[in-house]
């Protein structure tokens, strides 16, 4: 019963993995082991929020992606948006970071990449500037930790803010 669906453009989906079903048909208890077979779906809520995160730079929470999907999907509900951000982390298609604020953000860029937030307004954007090699190097020798990667926050107040 499984139909193979051509991903959404700018969709990344290995190969090895197809697009099964895209209507969750499970409806049992909460948590039951079939629910895992699911999250592989992307269905088409998981799909909406996706495509908002892929349009947010700006490192939204889950409340201003909320707020942004129901523009294009009005009936969608914010428990339904929280799953599906949860799932889409836990699958390595967005990213939940602590930027120092209230709220968890967002962020569909999963590659390794460092942030600079303001502390006035919480604008986030990431920081392609290349950082010093040396950097690493030097936490491992203070540390005796084999250091394998790091991302790092810079604070400070954005253009907007500054007086
Ligand atoms: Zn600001
Ligand atoms: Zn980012």
């Amino acid at each position: 019963m499984l139909s193979r669906t051509p991903p959404a453009p700018g969709l990344r989906i290995p190969d090895t993995q197809p697009i099964l079903r895209t209507v969750l048909t499970y409806s049992g208890p909460e948590g039951a082991p079939e629910e895992m077979a699911n999250d592989l779906r992307l269905t088409p809520q998981r799909q909406a929020v996706l495509d908002v995160l892929r349009g947010s730079p700006d490192h939204p929470t889950a409340q201003d992606v909320f707020d942004r999907v129901r523009r294009t999907s009005p009936g969608i509900g914010a428990a339904t948006v929280y799953r599906a951000l949860n799932l889409l982390v836990a699958q390595g298609q967005a990213l939940e970071l602590d930027l120092g604020d209230a709220a968890a953000r967002y962020d569909a860029n999963t590659a390794r990449h460092d942030h600079v937030v303001c502390t006035r307004c919480g604008a986030a954007g990431d920081v392609d500037a290349p950082l010093p090699p040396r950097l690493a190097q030097a936490v491992a020798e203070v540390t005796g930790f084999a250091v394998t990667g790091h991302d790092l926050t810079f604070r400070g107040l954005c253009p907007s803010c500054q007086p």
